[in-house]
């Protein structure tokens, strides 16, 4: 039909040029590997994008090519980020925490034909580079330095190569449906799964992430992303604080609760986003130090369940509202963020903060549903729980490169996880499908069950895992390790459940350890405990 609106795709330089056009000198504040700060804005990170990314044109990076970067959160990742995509190439974040064969997998299986890291990764990669010959160009983020390049004829230098590049090139324009970058699973079990993100999801995702009941990112606000840029383009949030022209405060290598607290502070920041396991050593910090966090707001947590205690301190001894999210890499990753609603405001306090303590609701472009083993379509009333599925433009069809086409089953993304939902769309994650415990033939949720674990204050953190049980099949066991200086019974830890849940869900058991092993995510490794206690209650 005539009479129209202008055509333009939508690109991920689009999000960069308005950065640079109409919040030019809002801050970025960056942390280098050796702890010193680099101090630009978004002008500077676009001039710098462009060059990079002609950069590699000119080196001979083709439309598509992937480019691998192995990087904490800073501005050189961040013009990476736009560089890369901008220029019609494909951003692939390596996640550094990786066992090195699995990078060996994905730099191989992505084909990656240039590497970019960051300092603190050269052992890494002298380690793994001889199993990547597909890699053309190791870039070494920094400027050139003698000493690094003596006996390396293979490294190239970042501040080297961009030097070669036009800070005035031209966005090239094509299809808005075309690849902008790749992040693999971490895959627990076997081979690391790559998610391949498009332009138009990226920007759909990102300006929903914006939006007041998502993250509600503006040009008032100062981000902090303590998760990282490595994994699932550190939650969209470059891309969306971009385009809302909020700072941004990038903490480099120093994610401990000192270094968190310091830059909060510094650099006023108003809103983090970050996994639980992050929070706990922060608040230990702010605790021991008497340290308040009188600029932050928000923190958006996410990535495993937050426990209901860490969401009260937040509010009750920082002033700090937490923003409680759900997500995964196959869906870019944002599916729910936890916001009440007008009607809500009738109910009294106790009630919102019921409400509060679930992983929220999805905003406009999610869909949830949740089904049974057979697919048939179970009820939103907030009490039946299934397997969790979801769709929408940020969710994934198909993994790249995978021989068995689309992953989807009737149209919906099968997410792994176990859920209800109300009628309002309020979800609450019970477990993975893969963790939960089947005692007797009923469902008991890891996550309750370690919600109330964690609360016990001379515990710093608990899993609770499934134990082969003779009569029950499965029964509950709490691995748990204990605070600093603090000693306490099996037998406290097992009376703290009592009247916090039915009787028949009590573990039957807590083992103490002196810490538990967490992935390249953050996440605690279950299955690992399960190998290692799963038969504690056999014989
Ligand atoms: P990985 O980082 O291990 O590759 P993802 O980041 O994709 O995996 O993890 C997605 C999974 O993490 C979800 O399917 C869910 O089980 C878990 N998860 C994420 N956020 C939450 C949350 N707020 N509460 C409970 N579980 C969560």
């Amino acid at each position: 039909m005539r009479g129209q609106m202008m055509e333009q795709e939508l690109l991920i330089s689009n999000i960069i040029d308005h950065a640079a056009r109409y919040h030019g000198d809002t801050k970025i504040v960056s942390v280098n590997c050796d702890g010193s700060q680099h101090r630009s804005n978004y002008a500077e990170i676009q001039k710098r994008s462009k060059q990079i990314g002609s950069a590699l044109i000119k080196l001979g990076m083709k439309h598509s090519d992937r480019i691998g970067t192995l990087a904490w959160n800073n501005h050189r990742h961040l013009e990476l980020y736009y560089g890369i995509s901008g220029m019609g190439m494909v951003c692939h974040t390596v996640n550094p925490r990786l066992f090195p064969e699995q990078m060996v997998y994905i730099i191989s299986h992505a084909e990656d034909r240039a590497v970019f890291f960051d300092q603190t990764f050269l052992p890494l990669v002298e380690g793994i580079r001889e199993n990547c010959p597909g890699v053309e160009h190791w870039v070494l983020m920094e400027a050139r330095s003698e000493e690094m390049a003596k006996g390396r004829d293979w490294l190239s230098f970042y501040e080297d190569l961009i030097a070669s590049g036009d800070a005035d090139a031209e966005w090239p324009q094509f299809d808005e449906r075309e690849a902008s970058s790749l992040c693999y699973t971490s895959g627990t079990t076997g081979n690391p799964k790559g998610v391949i993100y498009s332009h138009r999801s990226t920007l759909l995702h990102a300006m929903m992430s914006a939006t007041p009941d998502v993250m509600g990112f503006s040009a008032r606000d100062c981000l902090l992303p303590v998760v990282p840029m490595f994994h699932v383009n550190a939650w969209g949030s470059p891309y969306a604080a971009a385009l809302a022209g909020s700072k941004m405060v990038m903490p480099g290598p120093g994610l401990d609760g000192e270094s968190l607290a310091k830059l909060f502070n510094d650099e006023k920041v108003t809103i983090a986003a970050g996994v639980p396991t992050i929070w706990a050593g922060l608040i230990q910090y702010l605790e021991a130090s008497n340290t308040k966090l009188p600029h932050m707001n928000r923190t958006v947590i996410g990535g495993s369940a937050c426990p209901p205690s860490m969401i009260d301190k937040f509010r009750d001894d920082y002033g700090v509202e937490v923003l409680h999210a759900w997500g995964m890499t196959e869906m870019s990753p944002l599916g729910t963020v936890n916001h009440l609603k007008n009607k809500h405001f009738e109910l009294n306090e106790a009630e919102q903060k019921d409400i509060r303590l679930g992983q929220g609701r999805p905003p406009f472009g999610m869909e949830l549903a949740i089904f049974d083993d057979e697919m048939n379509r179970l009820p939103n009333d907030g009490e039946t729980q299934g397997n969790l599925y979801c769709r929408g433009p940020w969710v994934l069809d198909e993994y790249f490169l995978a021989e068995q086409g689309t992953t989807l089953e009737d149209g919906w993304f099968h997410t792994g996880d176990v859920a209800t939902l109300d009628e309002d769309g309020f979800m609450i994650i019970r477990d993975r499908s893969k963790d939960i415990i089947k005692s007797g033939g009923e469902w008991i949720s890891t996550v309750e069950l370690e919600n109330i674990a964690v609360a016990h204050p001379a515990l710093s953190g608990a899993a609770a895992i499934a134990a082969r049980h003779e009569k029950w099949d499965e029964r509950p066991v709490i691995i748990a390790v204990k605070a600093e200086g603090q000693n306490v019974s099996e037998a406290d830890i097992l009376s703290y459940f009592e009247d916090k849940i039915a009787k028949w869900q009590i573990p039957d058991k807590v083992i103490f350890v002196e810490s538990l092993p967490l992935g390249a995510t953050g996440k605690i490794l279950k299955k690992e405990l399960r190998e290692e206690y799963g038969d504690c209650l056999i014989g």
